[in-house]
């Protein structure tokens, strides 16, 4: 059996896989088994920042795996607390909580926010509120959270507590807020799966003052915006706010299992010991990625993926059969009037990878792919728009 039959046959039936089986890459390329090659556009979901077996990331994961590979939550390690340092210079938060995915992240910042709003406002305000069209993850809560119901049918019932507002209404929050007890709002600044949807500035600035004004916390999921994505190290720093948590996953660990949720001023005392925890949590070979990614990913890398974001977008708003392009730095969605999945297959044949996000094409590229290689994989995409 080929491994894509071995696959078909014993992995569960969870994902539409494209016919393509991988087998190693090199920074922006990939290969599969067949030794044909790929320009990568989505990064393993915006997962490889650096492309594949990038060699400094390569070289800090392999040293840690040489030193120590686990030790349990029971012990100090040396990787998770320098990347919690990092994580909290560059962002102003104060503490982390370190686990293994997007959707735990986001866990976190719910327990704590529950946490923090039983302790202040007593035990009924417990209700967070999300965006419509967001999404938050796979758990039972997380789904909750996820402001679109095509996740939640079957599932049913999920966590009780979660109430999706409309971005385009900001009166549908105020009235949510007049009649329940809101803990905090969570939302993600550019909608991912929704379609690479920005929320407004007026709106996140709303979102700020308001919630300050309520005692309410704020909450951003940069589970796929951030770590450079859209050029800044989080996406909220697009839009001039300060949330008072952040949860991240996807691009932090630079292709190794990480997420961490970033507590601030009014959250960083929320845990005691035995409140949370993870045991993979703070892996030190994670971690130790993780540093490297966040280490790299200075003011000059960053200038660079909103250039390249900004060459791509230039290219795709002239393009036949593209009607807009949305998104910030290297997270574009593209609005075709081709089926997005096709145009994706068509982009396969033509040896391009890309994704999709709803009725949208979404590019997630390595933030450090050459522009050479960005070039030729947009002409690859735009071809494949053209023509009904
Ligand atoms: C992918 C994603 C998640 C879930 O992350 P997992 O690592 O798959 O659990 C949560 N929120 C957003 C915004 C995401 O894009």
């Amino acid at each position: 059996m080929s491994y894509i039959e071995l696959d078909k046959r014993y992995i569960a039936d969870t994902y539409a896989r494209f016919p393509v089986e991988i087998e190693c890459g090199k920074g922006s390329l990939l290969y599969g088994a067949d030794g044909k090659e790929y320009i990568d556009m989505g990064s393993g979901i915006g997962v490889n920042v650096f492309g594949a077996c990038d060699e400094g990331w390569t070289a800090a994961v392999t040293e840690q795996l040489n030193r120590l590979q686990h030790a349990s939550n029971l012990y100090y390690t040396g990787p998770c607390a320098k990347l919690a340092e990092i994580l909290c210079e560059k962002t102003g938060m104060q503490k982390v909580f370190f686990c293994n995915s997007g959707a735990e992240a986001n866990e976190c910042a719910i327990k704590a926010a529950r946490k923090y709003a039983a302790e202040k406002h007593g035990d009924g305000c417990f209700t967070v509120a999300t965006v419509k069209n967001s999404f938050h993850g796979r758990t039972l809560t997380t789904l909750a959270a996820t402001g679109q119901e095509r996740f939640h049918k079957l599932y049913n019932p999920l966590t009780p507590g979660f109430v999706s507002v409309s971005a385009e209404k900001p009166e549908e929050l105020e009235a949510l807020a007049d009649g329940v007890k809101l803990a905090a709002v969570l939302i993600e600044c550019v909608q991912g799966e929704g379609g690479v949807i920005p929320l407004s500035k007026e709106y996140v600035e709303f979102l700020r003052e308001f919630t300050e004004k309520r005692g309410i916390l704020l909450m951003t999921d940069e589970v796929q915006t951030g770590n450079g994505r859209t050029g800044k190290l989080y996406s909220y720093m697009n839009y001039g706010i300060v949330p008072d948590a952040v949860s991240t996953a996807k691009g932090l660990g630079g292709g190794l299992p990480i997420g961490a949720a970033l507590l601030g001023e009014k959250l960083k005392d929320v845990f005691a010991p035995g409140d949370h925890g993870s045991t993979f949590g703070g892996n030190p070979v994670a971690c130790a990625g993780a540093y490297y990614v966040i280490s790299r990913l200075d003011d000059a890398f960053l200038a660079e993926v909103t250039r390249k974001g900004g060459l791509l977008k230039s290219f795709f708003e002239n393009a036949e059969g593209i009607s807009s392009v949305s998104g910030y730095g290297l997270m574009l969605g593209l609005k075709t009037e081709k089926d997005a999945r096709e145009v994706a297959k068509e982009c396969i044949q033509n040896g391009v990878l890309c994704l999709t996000a709803k009725d949208r094409v979404r590019l997630l590229p390595p933030l450090n792919t050459p522009d050479g290689l960005l070039l030729k994989a947009a002409k690859v995409i735009a071809d494949a728009c053209k023509g009904v």
